[in-house]
């Protein structure tokens, strides 16, 4: 198995072992919010969140941004 370390796009923490983080992936006008899993956190467009926390406020960011990826 490959070590991967993740990213919170939000706050910049790492971590090699996120299993209670938020995965979301941003395509036009859609937003998919997955629980963390291997295969949707290396999923092309994925983003990376280390919590609800910061996944919602990503999601915020989408709305005034007008559906666009912020
Ligand atoms: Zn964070």
């Amino acid at each position: 198995m490959i070590d991967t370390t993740y990213r919170c796009e939000i706050c910049g923490e790492t971590s090699e072992d996120p299993m209670s983080w938020v995965v979301i992936r941003c395509e036009a006008n859609q937003l998919t919010i997955y629980r963390w899993s291997q295969e949707a956190a290396d999923a092309p467009q994925a983003l990376h969140y280390c919590g609800q926390r910061h996944a919602q406020m990503y999601i915020s960011r989408w709305f005034e941004a007008d559906n666009e990826c912020p």
